[in-house]
C-alpha cells in the first residue's frame, strides 16, 4: 500500500469511527493533505451531533492568587511567594467576582490560582462552600491536579481525601488545566517543579472514581515534538478507556510574552488546526472538542469548527492568566453567536454539563445583552483588580 493508500484507509476508517493507533493518528497530523483531514475530523462531528448544534458558555475565570511556588517557565501570571506584586483575594473579593459572573448570565466559575504555600485542603474547602453557599446556580468547574495535589500535600492527607473533601464543600468537576505537555520530556523543559504527566493522570483518575468528571487541555508549542503531542493525547485516551470521565479535550497555544520561555517556539494556526482534526479523530472516546479562540484567534476558532469541534468553549466575562501571556483576542456573545452561524452551524448555549440552555435556531432567537463580553486582564492593576467591576457592568 502507498503512503497516500494509506492516509486515505486510515481517514475512512476514523471517519466511520473506527479507532486509530497513535502511529496512525501520527501519520495523519504529519501527512494527511488538509482538506481530506479536516473533512474526516467533521464527518465525525455530523455524526455525533446531526443537529449542526455547536455550543458555547458564559462563564468567569476568577483567580484567587497569584502567589506559586511552582515557577512554570511559560507561566507569565504567577509570583514567587514575598514578591512585591503577589496577591491573594479576600473571599469577599471572590463572592463580589461571582455575583457579577451571575448578573451577566454566567453558568459556571473558573476558580484558579498558583500553588500558595499555605493553601491546603481548608482553604479549598472554605473556598468552594462559601461559593456553592451564596450562588448555588453556579457550577464550580474549577482548580486542576497539580492543584489537588499541593493541596493534599500541605495538609498532609492523600489524594483521595483532599477529592472526597472538596467534592463534600462543592466542587462539580476539574478543569483540565496543569495538563500542559504530559510527557516526561517536554514537560520537565517546561515545568521541571511540576508533578509528572503520569502523576497528573493518575489524580484525574482518582477524581473520576470518586464521580468528579473533568475536561483535559494540552498546551502546545513550548518545543515539543509532533509525536510527543500525540503521545499526551494517548496517555489521556488510555485513561479515558477506564474512567470515562473527560467530558473533553480542549487543545490551546502557547502564548510568549513575559514568561521565561520568551516566544523562543510557537505553535502555527495550521499546526494548531490539523492537531483539532486529527483529535476529533483519534478520541473516539471523548464527546466533546472545544475550540481555543481566545489563543488562536476568532478566524481559526471559526475554520476550527469546520475541522470537528462541537463547542466554542466561554466567553470568558474575566481571564488574566493566558491574557498575562499575550492572548488578546476578545469576544462577546454576540459575535461568538455570530461565528458558529456564519460557519454553518446552530448555535447553542450549554451548561457545564454540555446540557443546552437555549438553541439560538434562528437570528430571532439571539440574546440582545451587549454586556456579556470578555476583559482584558486585570492582574495589571495593583492587587489583582480588587474592587473593580467588570466595566461594562458599570457602564451599564
Ligand atoms: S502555571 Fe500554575 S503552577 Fe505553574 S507557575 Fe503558573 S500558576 Fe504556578
Amino acid at each position: 500500500m502507498t503512503s497516500v493508500q494509506q492516509i486515505d484507509s486510515i481517514l475512512q476508517r476514523a471517519a466511520d469511527g473506527g479507532r486509530i493507533s497513535p502511529d496512525e493518528a501520527l501519520l495523519l497530523y504529519t501527512d494527511a493533505p488538509l482538506h481530506p483531514l479536516g473533512e474526516a475530523a467533521d464527518a465525525v462531528r455530523r455524526r455525533r451531533y446531526p443537529d449542526g448544534i455547536v455550543t458555547y458558555l458564559i462563564d468567569r475565570n476568577i483567580n484567587y492568587t497569584n502567589v506559586c511556588v511552582t515557577a512554570c517557565k511559560f507561566c507569565a501570571f504567577f509570583r514567587a511567594p514575598k514578591h512585591a506584586e503577589g496577591w491573594s483575594h479576600p473571599m469577599e473579593e471572590i463572592l463580589r467576582r461571582c455575583g457579577e459572573a451571575v448578573d451577566l448570565g454566567a453558568t459556571q466559575v473558573m476558580l484558579q490560582g498558583g500553588h500558595h504555600p499555605d493553601y491546603g485542603v481548608e482553604y479549598y474547602e472554605e473556598l468552594f462552600s462559601s461559593v456553592k453557599q451564596a450562588y448555588p446556580q453556579l457550577a464550580i468547574h474549577s482548580i486542576g491536579p497539580s492543584e489537588i495535589l499541593h493541596m493534599a500535600k500541605v495538609s498532609g492527607v492523600s489524594i483521595e481525601d483532599a477529592v472526597i473533601r472538596i467534592k463534600a464543600a462543592g466542587l462539580d468537576s476539574i478543569a483540565g488545566a496543569g495538563a500542559e505537555m504530559l510527557p516526561d520530556r517536554p514537560r520537565q523543559a517546561i515545568a521541571p517543579l511540576k508533578e509528572s504527566g503520569a502523576r497528573w493522570l493518575e489524580v484525574m483518575e482518582v477524581a473520576h472514581q470518586h464521580g468528579v468528571e473533568s475536561t483535559a487541555t494540552m498546551m502546545m508549542g513550548t518545543g515539543e515534538t509532533n509525536a510527543e503531542r500525540i503521545e499526551h493525547m494517548r496517555m489521556i485516551r488510555d485513561v479515558q478507556d477506564r474512567t470515562g470521565g473527560f467530558r473533553a479535550f480542549i487543545p490551546w497555544t502557547y502564548q510568549p510574552e513575559n514568561n521565561h520561555l520568551k516566544g523562543r517556539t510557537q505553535a502555527t494556526t495550521l499546526e494548531y488546526l490539523r492537531l483539532i482534526a486529527v483529535a476529533r479523530l483519534f478520541f473516539d472516546n471523548v464527546n466533546h472538542l472545544q475550540a481555543s479562540w481566545l489563543t488562536t484567534g476568532k478566524d481559526a476558532g471559526q475554520l476550527a469548527l469546520h475541522m470537528g469541534v462541537d463547542d466554542l468553549g466561554s466567553i470568558m466575562l474575566e481571564e488574566n492568566v493566558i491574557s498575562s501571556a499575550g492572548a488578546r483576542h476578545r469576544s462577546n456573545l454576540q459575535e461568538l453567536i455570530w461565528m458558529i452561524r456564519t460557519a454553518g452551524r446552530i448555535p447553542a448555549q450549554r451548561d457545564t454539563l454540555y446540557n443546552h440552555l437555549q438553541v439560538h435556531w434562528t437570528p430571532a432567537d439571539d440574546p440582545t445583552d451587549d454586556r456579556v463580553t470578555s476583559h482584558f486582564s486585570s492582574i495589571a492593576l495593583p492587587g489583582g483588580g480588587v474592587g473593580k467591576a467588570l466595566p461594562l457592568v458599570e457602564a451599564h
